[in-house]
């Protein structure tokens, strides 16, 4: 199928399938191949700047791809130069989309601190919504879970259908162990957010990220104190 003929919902889920049976031991360039040659320039990379052995895989194969990257507004410092860095270094359109309020007019609204008392609002206003416009005019996007990072991504396929988004949604680095990002990031100088290098695993927001202990989940390290997990890109 061409670009122009996985236009219906049935016709993307079809195409997931296939695809992912097909896909499903290729290597992580030989899928964002596939996804270049299916989807064109309608394929996004959507990076925290947590993944950016992704971006740089990404931008390896399919040159001046679009790359979202979520400005909520809470990032660390280190975040915010990570994504400079990138869209300085390497070869991709980044785009940064912002949530509807800053952070000032949320807290006017809902008072401050909504990350301590409700999470799931605050993922909802500054996460999920701005991912939805974002993805709005692509097709296809692809993301950088691994199915070791937790319980709730054991099962990631390499290629999905979005339901939720009437998408494809592209796992291209699924199967990799934390030993092959590494060794990924060491081949290929990757820029890496330096965060990593000071006891931090996963890093989202300041406010809902901490170091972890070694031998800890990575994502234990988010929303500590709360039974959350996931921010509500990935449901
Ligand atoms: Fe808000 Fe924390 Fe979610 Fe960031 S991770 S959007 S600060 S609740």
């Amino acid at each position: 199928m061409t670009p122009a003929q996985v236009d219906t919902g049935a016709d993307l889920r079809a195409l997931a399938d296939e695809a992912n049976e097909r896909l499903a031991e290729a290597s992580a360039a030989q899928i964002i191949g596939w996804a270049r040659e299916t989807f064109g320039s309608s394929l996004v990379v959507a990076s925290s700047m947590a993944d950016t052995h992704l971006v740089h895989l990404a931008q390896a194969v399919a040159p001046e791809i679009d790359v979202l990257f979520l400005d909520t507004g809470y990032h660390f410092a280190e975040t915010i130069g990570t994504r400079d860095a990138v869209a300085h270094a390497y070869q991709v359109n980044l785009i940064s989309i912002l949530p509807r309020r800053t952070v000032a007019e949320q807290d006017a609204e809902y008072g401050p601190k909504l990350h301590d008392r409700d999470p799931d609002l605050c993922c909802a206003m500054r996460k999920v919504e701005p991912l939805e416009r974002g993805l709005k005019p692509y097709t296809a996007w692809v993301n950088g879970m691994r199915r070791e990072e937790s319980p709730t991504r054991a099962n990631i396929r390499v290629i999905d259908y979005d339901a939720k988004r009437d998408k494809v949604k592209i796992s291209p680095i699924a199967a990799w162990t934390q030993d092959e990002v590494d060794t990924y990031v060491a081949e290929n100088s990757v820029l890496i957010n330096p965060l990593f290098m000071d006891g931090f695993a996963s890093i989202g927001c300041e406010p809902c990220t901490r170091r972890v202990a070694p031998g800890e989940d990575a994502r234990a390290g988010r929303w500590a104190g709360f039974s959350k997990t996931e921010c509500g890109l990935h449901t």
